[in-house]
């Protein structure tokens, strides 16, 4: 029985479908009203992950600002 017991095999993985997770790294896009997908860009006030169209134009109003940029574009995590 204890033999039996050892030769089970492993309890199968359950795969649950998951929705991608908004903001994270190359996930979708962390800003509520988009869900573009490939989120690179690191927003340094937050710490989540935005698609390039959203971090552009987050760049863009605070350079207009005079005020420097939030989001860089991460290659890797
Ligand atoms: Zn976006």
């Amino acid at each position: 029985m204890l033999l039996l017991e050892l030769l089970r095999p492993e309890p199968a993985v359950r795969r649950v479908p998951q929705e991608p997770v908004k903001g994270d790294y190359n996930a979708l896009c962390q800003r509520l009203a988009c869900d573009n997908a490939g989120a690179h860009w690191f927003n340094t006030t937050n710490g989540r992950y935005y698609c390039s169209s959203c971090a552009r134009t987050f760049n863009e109003v605070l350079r207009l600002q005079g005020r420097p940029a939030m989001c860089e574009l991460h290659l890797s995590r």
